[in-house]
């Protein structure tokens, strides 16, 4: 049997691949230091544990549930946007699905026709545009500069607009690189996207990851037309520790959602009971855990970046958000007689037990993504050892 076009062009996520070689390491007893993929260490929070063993008991988790989500946590997602984003929703505007990702898959599904452009910022998280190409659209790829913080611009947006162009992805705080959009660069994107009736694809999920004072607008607060042209994309893995809970979810207009909501009926019919129930408590119960993961993820970030920055040819920028560390390495690899990232990627696990994700699967060869979602310890150790490695290699290159 040949296997389909569709699954032949698409590329493995590189977050998934490298924590599972990590993982596997692991399992056969090496000392490997795992900083691939983008997963908070943390246990899920008691509370939310406690509210899905009682969804168990009470026979409420055993069951189909409705296909766009129970009413309850389509009511706490309203709730939750209330608050947080002073907006106001209602229920039907939201689809819980499968985890955010599984959000951005039907969203794609639902929006595209083929050849439809949809703009990415280059970095970009890695499956944005591989669920593009799978709901036959076109990823248009632009390269946002080190220099502008790997921010794009409404020139470069404007750059790439063409007639074909159905929606952009604005990813803040971002995943890799951790910067955030001010509130002047979101009006004037937003404007330009209202002015040429593009929809933007706000993925908001590191919106409560962020640090040292910084702040995060989300895109649709900065006006009513600007959020009428936006789909907000989130979920609970990041902030409450859910990573395998798998619960995310879409706010946009009822007609989409309607959309999503087909497409979802005969693919999952549901996202798993439980983990529904689990999440109405993430979002309606105390919020607590999640300022404390905060902190802690604050505290990381504070002393890991001053010592990933001082190593040999690492060019970096503090992050403000996210959990992510993401050095441009071009001169580090000179320096240790390498011609490419992964080859020096591969050498660092496999000398050194330390796993790290390429930057090419976030469109930069020259990158590598260092998750910080660990604990201290096992981050200090990890940059103890990425130092000694380079030593070495620099010093078998003189
Ligand atoms: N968007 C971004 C930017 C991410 O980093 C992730 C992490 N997997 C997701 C969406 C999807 O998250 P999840 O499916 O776990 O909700
Ligand atoms: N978003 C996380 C990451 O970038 C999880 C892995 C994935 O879904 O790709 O590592």
């Amino acid at each position: 049997m040949k296997i389909s076009k569709r699954a032949q062009q698409l590329s493995p996520s590189v977050t998934l691949a490298a924590s599972s070689k990590a993982k596997k390491l692991k399992s056969e007893g090496k000392d490997v230091l795992n900083l691939t993929v983008g997963e908070p260490d943390f246990a899920t929070p008691k509370n939310i544990q406690e509210a899905a063993i009682q969804a168990i008991t009470d026979g409420r988790a055993s069951y189909y549930t409705p296909s766009a989500g129970i009413p309850q946590l389509r009511e706490a997602v309203v709730e939750m946007i209330r608050k947080v984003y002073g907006l106001d929703y209602e229920a039907k505007n939201v689809i819980i699905t499968d985890g955010a990702k599984y959000s951005l898959y039907l969203l794609f599904q639902a929006m595209l026709d083929v050849g439809d452009e949809v703009i990415i910022p280059v970095p970009y998280w890695v499956s944005y545009g591989e669920q593009v190409k799978l709901a036959e659209g076109t990823p248009v790829f632009v390269s946002c500069k080190q220099e502008n913080e790997f921010k794009v611009t409404v020139e470069q947006l404007e750059a790439a607009r063409t007639k074909q162009t159905k929606a952009m992805i604005l990813n803040s705080p971002s995943n890799p690189t951790g910067m955030i959009y001010t509130e002047a660069e979101l009006t004037a994107i937003g404007n330009w996207a209202v002015e040429h009736d593009i929809m933007i694809i706000s993925d908001d999920i590191y919106g409560q990851l962020v640090y040292n004072g910084n702040t995060f607008t989300p895109i649709a607060t900065i006006s009513e037309e600007i959020r009428k042209q936006t789909i907000i994309i989130n979920g609970v893995s990041k902030s409450y520790a859910m990573t395998g809970w798998r619960i995310g979810y879409t706010i946009a207009n009822e007609e989409l959602i309607g959309a999503m909501n087909n497409i979802a009926s005969h693919s999952t019919s549901n996202p798993t009971a439980v983990s529904q129930y689990a999440a109405v408590e993430a979002l309606n119960g105390s919020q607590e855990t999640v300022e404390e993961m905060r902190q802690a993820f604050e505290a990381r970030l504070n002393t890991i970046y001053p010592k990933a920055a001082a190593l040999p040819g690492f060019k970096l920028m503090k992050p403000q958000g996210a959990f992510y560390l993401f050095p441009n390495i071009r001169e580090t690899l000179t320096l240790c007689g390498y011609d490419n990232v992964t080859d020096w990627v591969d050498d660092l696990l496999d000398e050194a037990y330390v796993a790290l994700v390429t930057g090419e699967g976030f469109g930069s060869a020259d990158h590598i993504r260092i998750s910080y979602a660990s604990d201290l310890a096992v981050l200090e150790q990890a940059i103890e050892r990425i130092a000694a490695f380079i030593d070495k290699k620099i010093q078998a290159n003189n």
